[in-house]
């Protein structure tokens, strides 16, 4: 399975420019073609613009070593999961911009990467978890082209060695973005989101969860999530995100 490390340059510090090699993260579409476009058009940091980005990187140094981490063990309480972590301050650092780009900027690459990142620096799951993005609506994956809750889990699963199950749970269609609605409202939305796919039973009954998506805000994203996956009951149910903006 492809796995990246997070190398340093053996340059000597002193000499370094703000930007030393941080391998890139992605198993997507990196092949003759993309390494050539690599060359002509040198990539810069999503994050903070600086470029060139050496080959094959996917933001530079600087920003990995600005990316704030949170402390605690777990995100806010939620007695619908067993433990509930967000791995990056939202507000701080680089963090803000990387998800921006990730989620709207057709960069699923980033999402991997930052999976990864995450994976290497907190401890996985119980043994024998499968971890469970949370959808988007059809739409918008037709839209995007892809769930960035879906490639965050693939980076964090490709360290962690556990599976991921993207058909578990279906997104209903809703007429309003989540993050469009104030508090009350989107706790209100959210409660009705989520329903079983087809086979869920099947692929999931009596196994670990744990819920991965990109950003938590209320909590009632995952809340949702937790709701409909009782039916199933996991014998632990958790929840992981890249970043926390309370
Ligand atoms: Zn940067």
């Amino acid at each position: 399975m492809y796995r990246i490390s997070f190398t340093r340059s053996q340059q000597n510090p002193d000499q370094m420019s703000a930007v030393r090699p941080v391998a890139r993260g992605s198993d997507w579409g990196h092949g003759a073609l993309q390494s050539a476009l690599d060359v002509l058009l040198p990539a810069s940091c999503p994050a903070c613009g600086h470029r060139p980005l050496p080959v094959g990187n996917v933001w530079c140094t600087r920003c990995d070593d600005g990316l704030p981490w949170r402390p605690q063990a777990a995100g806010p309480p939620s007695v619908l999961l067993d433990s509930l972590r967000a791995a990056l301050d939202f507000r701080a650092g680089p963090t803000r911009t990387l998800l921006h780009h990730l989620k709207y900027r057709n960069r699923p690459e980033l999402a991997y990467a930052l999976g990864q990142r995450c994976a290497e620096r907190f401890p996985g799951p119980p043994e024998g978890s499968i971890l469970l993005p949370v959808p988007i609506t059809n739409p918008k994956k037709r839209q995007r082209g892809y769930n960035q809750a879906e490639r965050f889990a693939a980076g964090l699963a490709s360290v962690w060695e556990c599976p991921v199950e993207e058909h578990v749970l279906v997104r209903r269609i809703q007429h309003q973005s989540l993050t469009e609605l104030d508090r009350a409202a989107r706790l209100r939305e959210a409660r009705n989101a989520f329903v079983l796919a087809d086979g869920a039973r099947n692929r999931c009954s009596g196994r670990s969860l744990v819920l991965v998506d990109d950003t938590l805000t209320t909590g009632a994203t995952l809340g949702a999530c937790a709701v409909a996956l009782a039916a199933l009951r996991p014998p632990f149910l958790g929840g992981f995100c890249a970043a926390w903006a309370p």
